[in-house]
């Protein structure tokens, strides 16, 4: 086996696994939610087929596609949502992973049209600041794929609610894209109830950016 095809059988199993990171976290419904990852070194991504069950992904299953999307390699058609991911590897040099779901708590947020604040130490540590709206777009050409570009370029979150739909997320690898889904889906239900009770206090935006980049550079195993 060639270095390269090494890669790619590698990213069709991480891309295919941490969909059950989806399912464990209680962020999708039926087969609404997709990863994707970029192939290292290739203009290459791997992405979940469309309408096939989380418990039928195997890693021969899933599905390479180019950046424009077209398929490369794949026995089903790749998710309806294999362009938004397509532009975003297009656009963005620094993603290797993208995520989306329809979690319930974030997309709450999104159908009202509404940042979720940053209330939340963990959210300044996680998203180093609020997790911004992007624009209402329909499926069907880069729309989706240029709201979450343009959305995110102007903030340092990893996460966009895009507007009546859902969750996009972004990371340097598949894994951190998946990790920012669930976090952004756990501080969105947190922010919600406190809502329910009254008006959830804003951290002061020195003590955001002291708190992310303590989190980014200094927290866990480096
Ligand atoms: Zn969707």
């Amino acid at each position: 086996m060639s270095a390269s095809s090494a890669t790619l059988a590698d990213v069709r199993r991480t891309v295919c696994d941490l969909h059950s990171e989806l399912t464990r976290y209680g962020l999708v419904a039926w087969t609404a939610g997709n990863v994707s990852a970029r192939v290292p070194g290739q203009d290459l991504l791997v992405i979940k087929p469309s309408g096939v069950s989380y418990d039928e992904l195997t890693p021969e299953a899933m599905i390479v596609c180019d950046l424009d999307g077209d398929v490369v390699d794949g026995d089903h058609s790749p998710s309806s949502d294999t362009a938004a991911h397509a532009y975003v590897y297009r656009h963005r040099d620094d993603v290797g992973g993208v995520v989306h779901t329809h979690s319930t708590y974030a997309t709450a947020w999104a159908a009202r049209g509404e940042a979720i604040p940053c209330v939340l130490t963990a959210m300044a540590d996680e998203f180093g600041g609020e997790i911004p709206l992007g624009p209402f777009a329909l499926i069907g050409d880069d729309s989706i794929g240029k709201g979450i570009v343009e959305t995110l370029g102007g903030h340092r979150s990893p996460a966009v609610l895009m507007q009546n739909h859902g969750v996009f997320t972004i990371g340097a690898d598949a894994r951190a894209a998946v990790k920012a889904a669930v976090m952004c889906e756990d501080v969105a239900r947190t922010v919600h109830v406190s809502r329910q009770l009254g008006d959830p206090i804003p951290i002061p935006d020195d003590d955001v950016t002291r708190l992310h980049d303590r989190y980014q550079n200094v927290y866990g195993q480096r």
